[in-house]
């Protein structure tokens, strides 16, 4: 099934192309309808199964362009990832020039302070440090439309979950939550059932 079927827009296909993703994978296949009609979605997938992809298209699909605040939060359990994902939006997102940056510790607070002033469309972090920001009114979190748990059992297991519940309570109501995960655990599915709108389930 061609990346076509799912009704993207030309400057998010040229840049799959670009990236030479000729077809979905399994997990885009499945989040990728739910996530475009902004269903709130809990799956259950394994890093290596092209789940950045799975959110990170439809987040550049339907960020607006001409918002100056940031549309959507993406919180990550390491600066690794934090990373990668965010270069993994900013190439989906190039023909749409979304901007995307990456917030975690043991980076000076005044760089990424000065990247979230710039017009940033995508903040992908770890939940301390966006909390940092968070509370030095750094960050502007008014307009967040789409929330990314990414691998949300790492991010229990590193202990972060009273910063994640901290940041999700900052957030507006209405909002798209997606969450990844590869295993489920009590704590994870607390999490869903506390801070999801009924989620579509899938497992991969
Ligand atoms: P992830 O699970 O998000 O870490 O992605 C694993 C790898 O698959 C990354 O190197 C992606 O660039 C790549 N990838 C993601 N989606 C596709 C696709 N549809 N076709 C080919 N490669 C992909």
């Amino acid at each position: 099934q061609p990346f076509n079927d799912f009704q993207l827009s030309e400057p998010i296909l040229r840049a799959l192309e670009g990236l030479g993703y000729k077809s979905p994978t399994e997990v885009q296949e499945k989040v990728m309808p739910a996530a475009l009609k902004k269903t709130d979605v809990a799956v259950k997938s394994q890093t290596g199964s092209g789940k950045t992809a799975a959110f990170g298209i439809p987040i550049c699909e339907l960020v607006d362009w001409e918002e100056n605040k940031p549309q959507a939060l993406i919180l990550t359990p390491t600066r690794e990832l934090a990373d990668q994902v965010k270069e993994d939006i900013t190439n989906i997102g190039r023909f749409k020039r979304i901007k995307a940056a990456a917030v975690y510790g043991k980076q000076p607070f005044a760089y990424q302070q000065a990247e979230l002033k710039q017009k940033c469309h995508v903040v992908v972090g770890t939940p301390g440090r966006v909390l940092d920001h968070i509370e030095r009114g750094t960050i502007d979190l008014s307009r967040i439309a789409y929330l990314v748990l990414d691998e949300a059992d790492e991010m229990l297991n590193m202990g972060f979950i009273e910063q994640v519940e901290a940041i999700i309570n900052k957030l507006p109501k209405e909002r798209t939550t997606m969450l990844f995960s590869a295993t489920l655990p009590e704590n994870v599915e607390k999490l869903q059932q506390k801070y999801m709108n009924n989620p579509e389930h899938i497992e991969i």
